[in-house]
């Protein structure tokens, strides 16, 4: 049977809106949906099957909008950035009020804000959705983040929490707060997903050139991880992935080292720059990933600087303990972004919640997302995850790992700036006084920026000019 909502349209159906496409009618929704190409549309509607009987299709995105029966509700799956401002600029006329516009791709968060600005003026409702869990989540049941009013969220909830993945039956999607919230978590939660990925490959990376083992017997040691504390869907992809074969060669083999990146991980970490924050682990990921594509440099730059890799033996469980200590760090870095976010843009955001979200349909699931909840919701010392009693204790435990692991590969010559970057963060934390006294007097001695004392007395100066 069909159910009845706010007549549905989806524009783009590429990877992410044919998948999400057919999770929507799966669940029983009416859709009509267009695509640029419109080859595409015919495509998808052979692909449908039996679900075609609920889709409407048309040929472009104008026609879309003038052929379906008020009120619409039109979600648009196409790359950031000037796709999406071009359908906006289309649809807004074309559409009444009581209309909405649900942008569900990885957008900018200050471009959300924007849009919903133009988009409210017009009189119609913009909803900002980060949407996570790659074609298989939004085929069978995305991570959902939604930003926008109250109002426009309880609209779609039925939609929503209809196709969301679900954790003990309690749909993975919510309502994180106004406009450009909810592509802001999901920003964060692709930052951190850049950090674990980055900090995966790094372990395999020492276990692999440091110690010679062959790519299965690795993803196996990932394949046992992933029945511990390191439980989690990226972890468990690469014990298949560090196992499968391509043309008898293992497939990591035969696939070029030079990572892609949209853009996500790079406004994590742009944003939080801009408010003062620094996560470490995301920024050595974005790096390492724009570092990657320099493919060429890199070659010449083997030849000039020698590209020794000395040999690393540690034993297995020093890399799973050192996982975990900088996942928890790459966790932890996420969330202070979020807390920033949330005191600057007053969205009062509700961590516990987006970690709860967090544990099925998207690329971070996680053991540690139940622990993170629960912390949340807990008495945070500082408001800082990583000072909560569990992760501090599993820190305090995991730490002299990360040390050994991140000094061995440092003195082998193994790039681990991820692993590095985390285990700076930690020794950072976990000293009351550190060494920017000296930073501080240096500002002063060069532009009288002043500083304050250690009895509290700002506005100080010298002793060091006559
Ligand atoms: P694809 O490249 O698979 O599909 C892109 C879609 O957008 C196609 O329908 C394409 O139409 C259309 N498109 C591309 N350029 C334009 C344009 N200039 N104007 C209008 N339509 C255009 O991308 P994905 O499905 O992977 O990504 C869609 C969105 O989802 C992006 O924002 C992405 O960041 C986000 N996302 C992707 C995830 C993933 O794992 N792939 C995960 C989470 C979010 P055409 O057929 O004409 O080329």
């Amino acid at each position: 049977m069909t159910k009845k909502l706010a007549n549905l349209g989806l524009y783009g159906l590429g990877t992410m809106g044919s998948a999400l496409a057919l999770n929507i009618l799966d669940n029983g929704f009416a859709l009509h949906v267009s695509n640029r190409t419109d080859s595409v549309v015919a495509d998808f509607v052979t692909e449908a099957g039996d679900l075609a009987a609920r889709l409407t299709p048309h040929n472009d995105l104008d026609q879309m909008a003038l052929d379906m029966p008020a009120p619409r509700a039109i979600i648009l799956m196409v790359p950031a950035g000037a796709p999406v401002d071009d359908a906006i600029a289309r649809l807004i006329p074309l559409l009444d009020k009581g209309d909405t516009i649900i942008d569900a791709g990885n957008a900018d968060f200050n471009d959300t804000r924007r849009r919903t600005g133009t988009v409210e003026a017009a009189g119609l409702t913009f909803i900002g959705m980060g949407v996570s869990g790659g074609e298989e989540g939004a085929r069978n049941g995305p991570s959902i983040m939604v930003g926008g009013t109250p109002q426009a969220w309880g609209a779609i909830r039925p939609m929503i929490d209809a196709i969301a993945a679900k954790f003990d039956g309690a749909p993975c999607a919510d309502h994180l707060g106004p406009d450009g919230a909810g592509h802001f978590v999901k920003t964060v939660h692709n930052g951190i997903e850049y950090a674990d990925m980055q900090l995966i490959a790094e372990v395999y990376g020492l276990m692999r050139h440091g110690a010679a083992r062959a790519p299965a017997e690795i993803g196996q040691i990932f394949e046992q991880w992933d029945k511990g504390a390191l439980k989690s869907y990226l972890v468990e992809i690469t014990g298949i992935v560090l196992q499968a074969e391509r043309d008898g060669k293992p497939a990591v083999d035969v696939i070029q080292d030079k990572a892609g990146q949209k853009g996500t991980g790079r406004w994590t970490v742009i944003e939080a720059l801009k408010m003062g924050q620094s996560a470490s682990t995301i920024e050595a990921a974005v790096a390492a990933r724009g570092w990657s594509a320099e493919k060429e440099t890199r070659g010449v730059g083997e030849g000039v600087l020698g590209g020794h890799r000395g040999a690393v033996s540690l034993p297995d469980g020093d890399y799973e303990q050192a996982l975990l200590a900088a996942r928890i760090i790459a966790y932890a870095q996420g969330f202070r972004i979020l807390a920033a976010a949330s005191d600057t843009y007053d969205w009062n955001l509700d961590f516990a919640r987006i970690a709860e979200i967090w544990r099925a349909g998207c690329i971070i699931r996680s053991a540690l997302l139940d622990d993170i909840s629960d912390a949340f919701r807990g008495d945070l010392p500082q408001g800082q995850l990583f000072l909560a009693p569990t992760f501090a204790d599993t820190l305090k435990a995991a730490t002299p790992a990360l040390r050994r692991v991140a000094g061995a590969a440092i003195a082998a010559g193994h790039p681990v700036p991820a692993l590095t970057g985390a285990l700076a963060f930690i020794d950072t934390m976990a000293q009351a006084r550190g060494t920017t006294d000296l930073v501080q007097a240096q500002r002063d001695f060069f532009g009288r920026h002043g500083y304050e004392d250690i009895d509290g007395r700002t506005g100080q100066h010298g002793p060091w000019w006559d």
